[in-house]
């Protein structure tokens, strides 16, 4: 099995890889530009692995798909790549129009032709997947929960790029019948997360005493889903999955932000005592404008359907998480001091 997952060298995308390499041991082309959010360090594990290849290259630049398509004759397409942190949409949308929404364009479009090609050819067993998030449904009052009917309302720069992002997605299986399926996941936390979202950047600001920034009260709610079994919800989307369909992945793990950072200050209590508890440092920050208040996923038709089933729970995971972060400094203090780390605002994206 031949697959080319684009964005592999973020957080989500780069354990999809490692996934689909180590664990499946498929054929991966790695398709990543390498913005900021980028980095090969996370795909240390299959670095030197036969079965990995990576091309530095922009899914906005249709020669440059071309040429992977035709060279590589993926045999699935998951497509992760995308500007992912709100924060940043707010102070400017450009790059998330340009990525998300024509980038992703321009990869579908380059599929189409490929998958054309094949079909000429009589073989049809190819595959594309876009990944999205649950954000594109806006935001839930106190009950009620995402399902794959819920009709799309998204607040954010981000989550209206991803949102024209699936329809496209979508018009292309309706319209020329390419063999499209689209999944849309709750907030992933783990490993080799980027240091400006929420949990991560908890964890080092409370390593270092540096202050715990929380939007308004911390009431927003979010449904935080291990982000290993994120990864092998979509390898099950990709194989079994129906064409054409969606499918919602959550973890049924709704915590609000406040609780997440109390829960981090805990555990950081106890693997780095300070002399008074870490919760000292939580500082309530100005609200992030348009901020949705609940997020949380129906994912009963990838359970029914596929056997899927989130392993981790948030309070094993988030452990395993903050263990993480202090044994990989290697990983995320060349991130953070090129980020400036520990900034006030910056929390709290899409992841
Ligand atoms: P991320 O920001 O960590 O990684 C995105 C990757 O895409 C980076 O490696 C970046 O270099 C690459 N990229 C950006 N622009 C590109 C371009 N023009 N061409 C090629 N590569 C480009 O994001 P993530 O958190 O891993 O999210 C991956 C996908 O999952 C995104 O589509 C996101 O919308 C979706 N998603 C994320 C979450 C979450 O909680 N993080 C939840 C649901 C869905």
């Amino acid at each position: 099995m031949r697959v080319l997952v684009t964005g592999g060298a973020g957080f989500i995308g780069s354990a999809v890889v490692r996934h689909l390499v180590l664990v499946r041991n498929y054929d991966v082309l790695t398709v990543d530009k390498l913005t900021y959010a980028g980095n090969v360090a996370s795909l240390a594990t299959v670095e030197n692995n036969p079965l990995h290849r990576f091309l530095q290259a922009d899914i906005c630049n249709r020669a440059a798909m071309q040429e992977a398509f035709d060279s590589f004759k993926p045999d699935r397409v998951m497509h992760l790549a995308a500007e992912s942190h709100v924060d940043r949409s707010i102070t400017g949308a450009r790059d998330f129009i340009e990525t998300n929404v024509v980038g992703s364009f321009t990869l579908l479009e380059t599929a189409r032709h490929y998958w054309q090609d094949l079909f000429g050819k009589a073989k049809t067993d190819f595959r594309f997947v876009h990944v999205s998030t649950d954000e594109v449904y806006g935001s839930l009052g106190k009950d009620g929960l995402f399902t794959e009917e819920t009709p799309y309302d998204p607040s954010s720069p981000y989550s209206a790029s991803k949102a024209a992002s699936d329809h496209l997605a979508k018009a292309w299986g309706r319209t020329y019948g390419m063999p499209v399926i689209v999944s849309n996941c709750s907030n992933n936390y783990g490993p080799y997360h980027f240091p400006e979202k929420l949990i991560p950047l908890i964890v080092l600001n409370a390593l270092e005493s540096k202050s715990l920034p929380v939007y308004g009260n911390g009431a927003n709610i979010r449904d935080w889903l291990f982000v290993e079994d994120h990864a092998r919800a979509l390898d099950l989307i990709v194989e079994r999955g129906r064409i054409g369909e969606t499918y919602n992945i959550g973890g049924r793990n709704e915590r609000s932000n406040i609780e997440v950072v109390k829960r981090i200050c805990s555990i950081m209590d106890t693997l780095r005592p300070q002399k008074a508890p870490h919760e000292r440092l939580i500082t309530y920050v100005r609200d992030r404008p348009g901020h949705d208040a609940r997020y949380a996923i129906d994912a009963t038709k990838l359970e029914a359907e596929l056997g899927w089933k989130a392993e981790e729970n948030f309070d094993t995971g988030i452990e395993k998480t903050v263990n993480w972060y202090l044994e990989n400094e290697w990983w995320w203090a060349p991130l953070r001091q090129g980020y400036g780390g520990g900034r006030l605002g910056l929390l709290n994206g899409s992841g």
